[in-house]
């Protein structure tokens, strides 16, 4: 099944994936095996650019300290 990325509109640079250079963005946008697209923004020595990094990390976990005052808020 082909994979198609949700979030088109982050992509600014796609190529196939393996044209992608160093320091390119390695997100995959559309195709599959080797025909996969990716991203190819800059993104210096990281692997995704910074859009696609946010969406790889997921939602940030919440502190300890959070946790807890939410947990005391709760209790009372
Ligand atoms: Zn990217």
């Amino acid at each position: 099944m082909p994979f198609d990325a949700p979030f088109p509109l982050l992509v600014h640079a796609e190529r196939p994936w393996m044209t992608r250079r160093p320091g390119e963005c390695a997100f995959p946008t559309r195709g599959e095996s080797v025909g996969v697209w990716s991203c190819c923004s800059p993104c210096g020595s990281a692997t995704y650019c910074e859009p696609h990094s946010v969406l790889m990390r997921g939602p940030r976990a919440p502190s300890p300290d959070a946790v807890l005052r939410e947990l005391s808020r709760i209790i009372g």
